[in-house]
């Protein structure tokens, strides 16, 4: 089994590549997304074998997405197919300014569908990383599954990455989604927020004083990424700034899941995570980071942007 398990939504992005609002929008490219199953991608492309855990239709796009990640050599024998709900699906308009309108029909969509009972003792078989995300939690049964899995993964010893990633399309109770959130954090070993979700998250826009009520809970590291302005990280001991790279950025689809598979994938390198957790070892990976989201910044789409570990040392050289 692999290395990483990564649990949540896979879903369709109808993505409009104008500069135009949804209710404008004339034309929709088909693409696979999901953050989790981005991510999962993201590890594959660099080098840590990953698995997928989520739920998708029973129908073609269904068949679609896990033959994309099966092209990928992600694992996809965790994928149930659910015969309630029809594949997830997220119309996506990203404005120039790379401000983007999110649309899900999801309502209900295949991803919630997931149940506890999907997971086995096997999904976690020689696994060092369990990461997920917050889509999964808007919704039961998958919100279920997604703390059981937390639990079990903890459990067994693995590190548990969460990214909160918020989309407030999908909550209709906001103090709820604050709750929800904060209640994976006591699961969480690696915690990554983006810097538009930070003051929602924690209720302050001071980046140490939120950082350190998060790991008062239990997290050993928190990162948070600031666009083209790179990432923020803290630890027991080590706080610091790393500067983005300059990019030519055309798409900000997936940069910020190549930037946890990028994150994710050096901290496996390390025996254990405190081996990781000093300022110039912490420095060099949240640089290696940075990399693989300028990188994904380059190319369109999500999937297709992610980068392969040999075009992130290309880059960093
Ligand atoms: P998200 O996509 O989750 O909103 P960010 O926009 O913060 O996350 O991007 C994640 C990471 O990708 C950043 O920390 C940075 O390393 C990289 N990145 C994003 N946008 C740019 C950009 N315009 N130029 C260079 N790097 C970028």
């Amino acid at each position: 089994m692999a290395e990483a398990v990564c649990l949540g939504e896979l879903l369709i992005d109808m993505v409009s590549e104008m500069d135009a609002s949804l209710s404008d929008a004339p034309r929709f490219l088909k693409a696979p997304g999901g953050a989790p199953a981005n991510v999962a991608v993201g590890l594959q492309r660099l080098g840590t074998s990953a698995s997928f855990v989520g739920s998708v239709g029973d129908d073609p796009f269904g068949e679609f997405l896990i033959e994309t990640l099966k092209n990928e050599n992600v694992d996809v024998s965790s994928i149930s197919k659910s015969n309630i709900a029809r594949t997830t699906i997220a119309f996506v308009a990203t404005r120039r300014d790379g401000k983007k309108d999110i649309c899900f029909y999801r309502n209900p969509g295949a991803d919630m569908q997931l149940r506890a009972e999907d997971l086995s003792q096997r999904t976690f078989d020689n696994a060092r990383l369990f990461h997920c995300g917050s889509v999964s939690l808007s919704e039961n049964p998958c919100r279920d599954a997604q703390f059981h899995a937390a639990k079990v993964a903890r459990e067994n010893g693995l590190l548990v990455s969460f990214d909160p990633n918020w989309r407030p399309s999908l909550w209709k109770n906001y103090e709820e989604a604050r709750e929800l959130i904060h209640a994976m954090f006591p699961l969480s070993d690696i915690v990554k927020i983006a810097d538009e979700e930070w003051e929602f998250v924690t209720g302050t826009s001071d980046f140490p004083e939120g950082a350190a009520q998060i790991r008062a809970l239990g997290p050993k590291l928190v990162v948070i990424t600031k666009g083209a302005d790179g990432a923020y990280f803290n630890c027991d001991g080590a706080e610091g700034e790393v500067a983005g790279f300059l990019a030519n950025a055309i798409d900000t689809l997936g940069a910020g899941d190549a930037f946890v598979a990028g994150l994710l994938h050096q901290l496996l390198q390390h025996r254990v995570l405190e081996d990781a957790l000093n300022h110039a070892t912490l420095s060099r990976i949240v640089r290696f980071a940075n990399a693989c989201g300028a990188i994904a910044t380059q190319t369109a789409g999500a999937i297709p942007s992610l980068p392969t570990k040999t075009e992130v040392e290309a880059f960093l050289n």
